[in-house]
């Protein structure tokens, strides 16, 4: 994944919409981004949506 597209996904999501907590593990790959917070919420992002 494009590196500028992953500081964005971290600026959208730098704080859980659920909980309000920060995130608290990520991975990025080749096509996608996946962002976790403790409380269970998670979401994968794909390049090919942004
Ligand atoms: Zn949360």
């Amino acid at each position: 994944m494009r590196a500028t597209l992953v500081i964005k996904l971290f600026r959208k999501y730098s704080k859980c919409p659920d909980c309000g907590k920060d995130i608290v593990k990520y991975e990025v790959k080749d096509d996608t981004c996946n962002l976790w917070c403790e409380c269970g919420w998670e979401i994968e992002c794909n390049e090919k949506d942004y």
